[in-house]
């Protein structure tokens, strides 16, 4: 049965990977070995790309951009919409193949091809609206302003769990803004890049007359993203995984004048007040904590309970824990999948004995052995009861542990909620306008995305995605993220016979 699934699995893969449009002897051309969390076994072995290969497509991307930049940008959106069509035509398959490689349910994988669309349909339209101001000035006879120009060549370093959007958010940006991407996958997800690559050649091909290597892929691990954070011709590195990715890439961009986009993890928390709609609720965490088997960077990991209805809310959260269904997303209709591998697995674990050293009751939290093959790591979620915020709560463990406390005033559980390193995702479920709109006031939650009556995941494209602190600052996606990906120019033009100077300087010869 094991070997039967894995070979299932093999050759799933090779077809979709043929119907996608990505070679087949890419599967066995190295040896970087690729896992499917499903079953743990290897579904391919690829060549890596070193620092040296990785500069050599940065040389590249830095040759299309001389070309690109002055394609006017409607005519670049063209290529995104090209992209995003076929995208639409490829969003089974790839959506099957995220699933395979990642470990999502189907509905999660079409989810993240979704998404891709999406930002594609986002970022023609922006490719009518990158606009700046005009500005008064203080000078008659003069006019001030601001342009937007491409910035050059965009890194994108991602991370395994949403191995397709991230990319997209970034690419069809970054194409529209008049940049070349060069991406490196995560090494856990090379298969589905290869793919989204081969997708792109083919609206490439279709568009026509776009430079060559506007858009590569780099496979391998932390030494070929080095060589993105280091090259200069890099003008903006786009990096999301760990805050300990973070902090060794940022510190290196910087001190090389790059600029970044750092979107790193999370420690996302809900309040559940006196007067929240507690069947909404319950639904509301169950999804945010579980869903994704909790490798969500908006995961909900902390919950704060009114001390009111701990006892009507944390038994039915206990109970769906106990009854939610786990296993193989493919050959089952389970809602939570495996985690990615061995590590997550045992750093699950030891958050769990941390919790307990620390007082925390646990429900949940056990290896499901009979779920699939040995190699694969499936794990019932685990919800501790804990009497304070302290030791594992106050970390992100990419793992589905959700920590339960009691609160009994809300701005002290503001101060609670607010007091950990990173700072991405929040919620708040009430029905009172006042905690509410205090929540989402200066003095309230310190995240980057705050909701009301949701969970902390399931962002939406239109809006800019990131958080502060620990999670880096950065935006990506909706709103004016896109300004990141452009600079700058603030042009002052006279159209007068005399010379003003500004701040009523005089300086006559
Ligand atoms: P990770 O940090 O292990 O790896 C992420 C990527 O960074 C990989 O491609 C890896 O090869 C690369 N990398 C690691 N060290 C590097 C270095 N020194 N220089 C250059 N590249 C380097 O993360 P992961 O395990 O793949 O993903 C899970 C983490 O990502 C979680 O912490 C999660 O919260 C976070 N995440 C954040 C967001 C967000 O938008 N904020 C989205 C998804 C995931």
């Amino acid at each position: 049965m094991k070997d039967a699934l894995q070979m299932d699995l093999k050759a799933d893969v090779q077809s979709l990977l043929g119907r996608l449009g990505v070679e087949a002897r890419i599967l066995e051309a190295g040896d970087m070995a690729s896992f499917s969390p499903v079953t743990g076994q290897q579904i391919a072995s690829l060549a890596q790309d070193d620092a040296e290969a990785t500069r050599a497509a940065i040389a590249r991307a830095a040759a299309a951009f001389r070309t690109w930049r002055n394609v006017p940008a409607p005519g670049r959106g063209e290529l995104v919409r090209l992209l995003g069509e076929e995208l639409r035509a490829a969003k089974d398959d790839l959506g099957r193949l995220v699933s395979i490689e990642a470990g999502k349910s189907p509905s999660e994988g079409a989810g993240e091809v979704q998404e891709m669309i999406d930002i594609c349909d986002f970022a023609v339209g922006l490719s009518r609206q990158l606009y700046g101001l005009t500005i008064a000035t203080e000078r008659p006879g003069h006019r001030m302003m601001e342009t937007w120009h491409p910035l050059g060549v965009v890194g994108v370093i991602s991370a395994f769990n949403f191995p397709v959007a991230v990319w997209s958010w970034n690419a069809a940006l970054a194409l529209v803004c008049g940049n070349p991407v060069v991406w490196k996958p995560s090494e856990k997800t090379p298969l589905t890049a290869l793919a989204c690559q081969a997708i792109l050649d083919r609206a490439l091909a279709l568009f026509g007359d776009a430079p060559d290597s506007l858009s590569q892929v780099v496979i391998g691990g932390r030494e070929t993203g080095e060589a993105l954070v280091d090259d200069p011709r890099v003008a903006l590195v786009s990096a999301t995984g760990s805050t300990r990715m973070g902090r060794q890439v940022g510190p290196r961009v910087a001190a090389r004048f790059g600029r970044s986009i750092l979107e790193l993890g999370g420690n996302n928390a809900g309040i559940v007040c006196p007067s929240a709609d507690l069947d909404m609720a319950l639904r509301a965490i169950a999804f945010a904590a579980m869903g994704t088997a909790g490798q969500r960077c908006t995961t909900m990991r902390r919950l704060f309970v009114h001390d009111s209805l701990y006892d009507q809310l944390v038994p039915g959260l206990i109970k769906a824990y106990g009854s939610v269904p786990v296993g193989n997303p493919l050959t089952t209709q389970a809602l939570v999948g495996p985690l990615v591998d061995r590590q997550a697995f045992e750093g699950m674990q030891a958050a769990i004995e941390a919790a307990k050293a620390e007082g925390g009751v646990v429900h949940g939290g056990t290896r499901v052995t009979d779920a699939g093959p040995e190699a694969a790591y499936y794990v019932t979620p685990a919800l501790i009861e804990m009497p304070a915020q302290v030791g594992p709560v106050l970390e992100e463990t990419f793992a589905p542990i959700l920590y339960v406390m009691r609160y009994s005033d809300l701005d002290d559980v503001i101060e609670q909620h607010n007091a950990v390193g990173a700072g991405l995702s929040s919620s708040i479920f009430t029905t009172d306008l006042r905690e509410s709109e205090l929540f989402l006031s200066a003095a309230g939650s310190d995240c980057g995305i705050a909701n009301v009556n949701i969970g902390t995941s399931g962002a939406e494209i239109g809006g800019a995605f990131g958080g502060e602190k620990e999670t880096g600052g950065g935006r990506e996606s909706g709103s004016d993220a896109w300004k990141a990906y452009m600079r700058r120019a603030t042009n002052t033009i006279n159209y007068s016979r005399e010379l003003p100077l500004a701040q009523g300087v005089v300086f006559d010869i």
